[in-house]
């Protein structure tokens, strides 16, 4: 591999060469959507990030294997489930078929497994037992088994804390609690009232396992001991990764993860994206406001990962301009067939492509990347606006364009007019025969009608061009 890849490991607070366990193998842990709920935009902008990750990794030549789990047993799928009044079953089937849904819509690459906390029960229970074995764990007065921090002298590691100075609580059966409340945490939760008919026979009674031993289970299962990559967003450091680590490197007596990798939130006038707060739009939210996945794929690209991003709908607006000028851009490209044997393009293309794969090597730089694709097309532009661009210099062009969208997944460098929903191309068409026909109050009704759908025509030389409207 021509590029050497560096990531900024939260582990080490430091920019780091990426050195895989296997040569040329990713292998790669995504904390999943919790399934209580519809995943929101902030949520996506975590795995938006992931899919990022894995393309880039891709695009570097290497094998990636990714595991994203879905938490589909916790506190917030019980609680919720039960005031619904649905099996915890049927209510986060739903939410598993929206995300997959979801992840479409955004282009978002699958991963290579997705596998559920429910089905990995045993698993779970085992890695447990090896805990209880080797004096990592214990079993309270209350039924659950927790994890004692005190006997894992490296806790506090990754989130840099040092449990002594803190207001150290005994222990906490929650899944979620703040940093200073560091406690020993539940692996194996005991069956209580609110837990309904939710519950699974273990060695230490009927309950279920707390979400962090669901990640740790999963990600061993698939990925083995120690594996390159986990990732999730920054509230995920701590207390879920903190404890994915104490519970994974004190069963296994070896290192869990060599690159962890933390993605900035998405932010809300200034504060963190989240359902909790009520502040939050999922993905359908932005659908039904008329923006489209491609657009929401794009905003949610344009920042790097470790940078807050503020969503607004003007970004979306933004996007909309920006992909509309590339759909302009590769029309003109396929439009040209002025001969030639490409050679004006070479150097141009070549500068690009290191730059492209520079910013994506440097930690994600995805500005720096960003910037190597509108380079080009500035530089095309100008070669096209001159009549000197071949059409062999525009196959290079796009083929290169091709080849950015491996890993951006957002230009469509292809797909031109087919973008236009054919209802839409049909009124266009009509109009135009009613404009050619002299007959302009039929083609000003179409072009109304064009509208009201979202869409406008604009006339061009050699016919017309339809594009979304702005909003
Ligand atoms: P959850 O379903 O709450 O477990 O969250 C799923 C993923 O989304 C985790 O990786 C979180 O860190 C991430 N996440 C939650 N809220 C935001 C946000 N506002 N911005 C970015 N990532 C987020
Ligand atoms: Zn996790």
């Amino acid at each position: 591999m021509a590029v050497t890849v560096k990531f900024f490991n939260t582990l080490n607070r430091r920019l780091e060469d990426f050195r895989p366990v296997h040569a040329s193998e990713a292998r790669l842990y995504t904390c999943g959507p919790t399934v209580y709920n519809f995943a929101h935009i902030g949520n996506f902008r975590a795995y938006m990030f992931e899919d990022l990750l894995r393309r880039a990794l891709k695009y570097f030549g290497y094998k990636v294997t990714q595991v994203m789990n879905l938490t589909d047993v916790d506190d917030k799928t019980i609680r919720d489930s039960r005031a619904a009044g649905m099996s915890l079953n049927d209510f986060t089937a739903q939410y598993k078929k929206a995300f997959f849904e979801d992840l479409r819509t955004l282009n978002i690459e699958p991963a290579e497994v997705y596998p559920a906390a429910t089905e990995h029960i045993g698993e779970m229970i085992a890695l447990i037992k090896v805990l209880l074995d080797k004096g990592y764990a214990y079993q309270a007065e209350d039924g659950c088994v927790y994890f004692s921090i005190a006997k894992f002298p490296e806790y506090g590691k990754l989130a840099k804390i040092d449990p002594a100075n803190q207001r150290s609580r005994v222990r906490i059966k929650n899944d979620e609690y703040a940093k200073d409340a560091v406690a020993d945490f539940a692996l194996w939760k005991a069956w209580d009232e609110n837990d309904g008919a939710v519950y699974w026979e273990s060695p230490w009674g009927k309950g279920r396992p707390g979400w962090h031993i669901e990640c740790s289970a999963m990600a061993m299962r698939y990925l083995g001991r120690t594996f390159d990559l986990h990732t999730g967003g920054v509230d995920n450091m701590f207390p879920h990764h903190e404890d994915e680590i104490a519970q994974s490197e004190a069963a296994n007596g070896c290192t869990y993860v060599n690159y962890w990798l933390h993605c900035a939130h998405l932010m809300v006038d200034g504060s963190k994206m989240a359902k909790s707060a009520g502040n939050f739009y999922t993905l359908r939210d932005c659908l039904a406001k008329g923006y489209d996945g491609r657009e929401l794929r794009y905003v949610l690209l344009g920042a790097h990962y470790r940078k807050q991003l503020n969503f607004t709908f003007a970004a979306c607006g933004q996007a909309r301009a920006v992909l509309g000028k590339f759909d302009e851009f590769f029309a003109r490209l396929r439009e040209t067939e002025t001969a030639g044997d490409g050679s004006e393009v070479r150097e141009i293309t070549s500068a690009a492509e290191d730059a492209f794969a520079a910013g994506l090597a440097d930690d994600l730089n995805i500005s720096a990347a960003l910037a190597a694709v509108f380079h080009l097309q500035h530089e095309v532009n100008k070669l096209l606006d001159a009549g000197t661009l071949s059409k062999t210099g525009a196959e290079t062009i796009l083929d290169r364009y091709r080849k950015f969208d491996q890993v951006l997944g957002v230009l469509e460098a292809d797909s031109g007019s087919a973008a236009v929903p054919a209802e839409i191309l049909a009124l266009a068409e009509q109009r135009q025969a009613a404009r050619t026909a002299r007959d302009f109050a039929a083609a000003d009704a179409l072009r109304d009608r064009l509208k009201e759908a979202g869409w406008t025509i604009e006339d061009s030389a050699d016919g017309f061009r339809v594009k979304k409207s702005t909003l």
